[in-house]
């Protein structure tokens, strides 16, 4: 009789991402916080759409991939 072992498989996302000018570049990896998604005028704008939507991550498994923040 076969043995079948189930294994559960952990897929860990890299997601990429940067500041609103493209000056900096960042990447982040794990589970998003949340996804919020907004109909204001600025995200209107900012996305060319109806609504704008963000995707918090968590501080760690962030790094800064290129630029450099002004303080
Ligand atoms: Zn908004």
């Amino acid at each position: 009789m076969p043995t079948y072992v189930r294994q559960r498989l952990v897929l860990t996302f890299v997601r990429t991402r940067g500041c609103e000018c493209g000056r900096l570049r960042c990447e982040s990896a794990g589970k998003p916080l949340g996804l919020h998604v907004c109909h204001c005028r600025e995200c209107q704008k900012q996305s060319a759409s109806a609504f704008g939507m963000s995707l918090p991550m968590p501080c760690s498994g962030s790094s800064l991939t290129a630029g450099e923040p002004r303080a």
